[in-house]
Order: C-alpha cells, then structure tokens, then sequence
C-alpha cells in the first residue's frame, strides 16, 4: 500500500552527484569550490556561541538581506534568502505556478529542475537549445503560447558552461508573459572584464527573478545559502508568503553575511579557477578532448569514442583510480564528461589518470 499521491508515485527523484565518503579521491564531480571559504567566515564560526541557537534566528534573515542589497546596489526589499539557491527554486515554484500548469526551461540544463516540476504535478515545457547552446529566438514565444508563466533559464548555462549575454536576457524577459528565473548560480566565475550584470535589469523587468548562491564562489556549499533578487513585488510573495518560516538557520545566516563581506577573498579563488579552466581546457584539447568556451568553474568535455573507449567507460575507469567527474547519460550528453575545476595538483592527477586510461 503507497500512500503516495499519484504523481509522487510516478516520478523519479533527482539523482546528485556522488559524495564518496574517503577524503583522498580528486573530486570533480559537483562544482565544488576547490579552495576553502574565507578566513572570517570560519572565525565567525569559530566565534558562535549557544545564545545565538537557543533563539530563533530573524525570520527574514534581515542582517543578510541589508549586506545583500548593499552588494548589489538594490534595497532589502528586493532580496529573499533561501536554505540553498535550489529552495528559491522550489518557491518559484510553489508562488508562480498554478499546480498542473506548465513550467518552461531550455533542454538540457540543471536535471533538479524537471524534479521540481513533477513534485508540483506540472508538466514541462522544454525547448532545445541550439548547437551553441543558446536558446532559439522564438524561445519566450514558444513559452507564451504554452501558457507558461514561470520560465528557469540557468546563465551561464549548465552543464555547458557557455554564457549568454545580458542583452539576450533583457530580450527574453521583454517578450515573455511570465516569470523568467535566471539561475546564476555561476556567474561569480565569469570574466571580470566581461562586466557581465543582469542584476541591474530588475529594475526594467518586474518579472525578472535571479538566483544566486554562496555554495560555488563562496566555498559554502555544506551552508545551503541562496538568495534571490527581484522586483519587490516578485520578492515579497516568496519572502513574506511561500518560505517556511525560518528556513535559513542562525549560522547560516551569520556566515552568509561575512562571505559577503569578504567578498574580494572569495573573488582570488574565481581568479585561481578561471586560470586552471583554460590551463586544463587547453591540455584537455591537446588530447582531442574540447570544450566549448566555460564562463563557470566546470567544463563540459566531449570524448570521442576512440579515447578510452568513451565518455562513460572513461567516466568509470578515472572512477576506479578515485577520480570523480560527472556523466549525464541523456541526450547531447551522453558523450560527455561534465569536469570541475579543481586545484593544479588535481588536474595533474586526472591528466595523467587520463593518459594512463587512454594509453592502456
Ligand atoms: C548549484 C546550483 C544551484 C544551487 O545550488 P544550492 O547549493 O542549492 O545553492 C542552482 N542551479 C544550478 C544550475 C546549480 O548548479
């Protein structure tokens, strides 16, 4: 007897990436930071005392909030926090989008998003993306004449790493009748001298909501600490309505707003990441493996089927010598390894697994 409704009973429930137990494997299989968070984040740690968890922590998580706005040169009222960018996704959800209703994204990108869509009962609208991973100019057409009124676009783009511009994201939000969600979970790692900000489009798009997280640039991701960004009145139902009442704890919230703080220490490990992704998509191309452009700390590799008999087969072969990266058997995938930029010393070690594996 399953007590299930019918739509949970149908589904299958998202698959995360592995988290082998042993410390000594190179870990490249969940974006990770590779560095640790910054050294006031751990003192702020170090330095909480039991009177800051026997009481309940602010319900708005308002000392967040202010830092957050600040950073971002909008007010509280355009900031909700979320125990993980993937709450603020499920929100989105839960506020936008009348059960059984569509919900739109581009084909492929993050696999939690069909997820979410199942646990509501709503069917997805997908749209393939085009070979350059960008969406098709009819993209938010074709989400408004399926009724679509909460649209995920994840930028830059996962698994592929490719960025679309900001322009791009002002078009789509223009012409779409809905909520565009734009999952930036990694865009702490695109180039600097891109200025690449779609940030200050809330203020020309009231339906414009934008996700960030602390758990890929700030090293924070055992914290689960998201927040969104949005015209107030696209924050206020989820900050004021659909979040749990106190769904972001008292440490979380504490050390969420020191990593803010120390943001440009945070920022030498982007530096430290986007020098090893061209230095092993470089040695990764030497070896006939490419990569399209990364604008993130991953790199989505093609191998072709004469290189250690593949993707999945490599996948499991550096799987076997404690390497971790990451296979997505579906689609325009499937002949792929999703890899995470780690330190010099881990890429080393996943090279030379690599010639050793393709050599045999
Ligand atoms: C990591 C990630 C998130 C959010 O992750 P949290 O750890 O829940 O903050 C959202 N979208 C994408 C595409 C991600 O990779």
């Amino acid at each position: 007897m399953s007590y299930e409704r019918p739509n949970i009973q149908r589904m299958t429930g998202y698959t995360p990436g592995e988290q082998p137990r042993a410390r000594d494997v190179v870990k490249l299989n969940t974006n990770e930071n590779p560095y640790p968070p910054a050294a006031a984040v751990m003192d702020a740690l170090r330095a909480l005392d039991g009177e800051a968890l026997r009481r309940y922590p602010s319900p708005t998580a308002a000392t967040f909030r202010e830092r957050a706005a600040a950073l971002h040169g909008l007010t509280p009222e355009h900031v909700v926090a979320t125990n993980g960018g993937d709450e603020l996704l499920r929100l989105a959800i839960t506020t936008f989008v009348e059960p059984g209703r569509p919900i739109g994204m581009a084909e492929p990108s993050y696999s939690l998003y069909p997820v979410l869509a199942a646990v509501h009962g709503s069917p997805v609208e997908r749209v393939a993306l085009d070979e350059h991973w960008q969406p098709p100019a009819d993209f938010a057409e074709r989400m408004n004449r399926a009724g679509v009124n909460l649209t995920f676009l994840v930028n830059p783009h996962a698994p592929s790493g490719t960025l679309l511009p900001p322009a791009r994201i002002d078009a789509i939000a223009g012409a779409l009748q809905g909520v565009l969600l734009v999952d930036e979970a990694y865009v702490d790692f695109t180039e600097p001298s891109e200025g690449h900000d779609v940030v200050s489009l809330v203020h020309d798009h009231d339906n414009l909501l934008i996700l960030r997280t602390l758990s890929k640039g700030y090293s924070l991701a055992g914290l689960r600490f998201g927040y969104g960004l949005g015209d107030p009145g696209l924050i206020s139902p989820i900050a004021g309505k659909t979040r749990d009442s106190y769904s972001v704890d008292a440490v979380a919230e504490r050390l969420a707003a020191v990593a803010l703080e120390q943001r440009a220490e945070a920022a030498e490990s982007w530096n430290a990441v986007r020098h090893e992704r061209e230095r092993l998509r470089t040695a990764l191309a030497e070896r006939g493996l490419t990569a399209p452009v990364s604008a993130t700390n991953f790199l989505l590799v093609h191998v072709p089927e004469g290189y250690g008999g593949g993707a999945a087969a490599l996948h499991g072969a550096l799987r076997e010598r404690g390497i971790f990266v990451r296979h997505f058997d579906q689609p325009r995938l499937r002949e792929c390894l999703r890899i995470s930029i780690g330190t010099p010393e881990q890429h080393d070690a996943l090279l030379a697994a690599m010639d050793e594996i393709a050599s045999a």
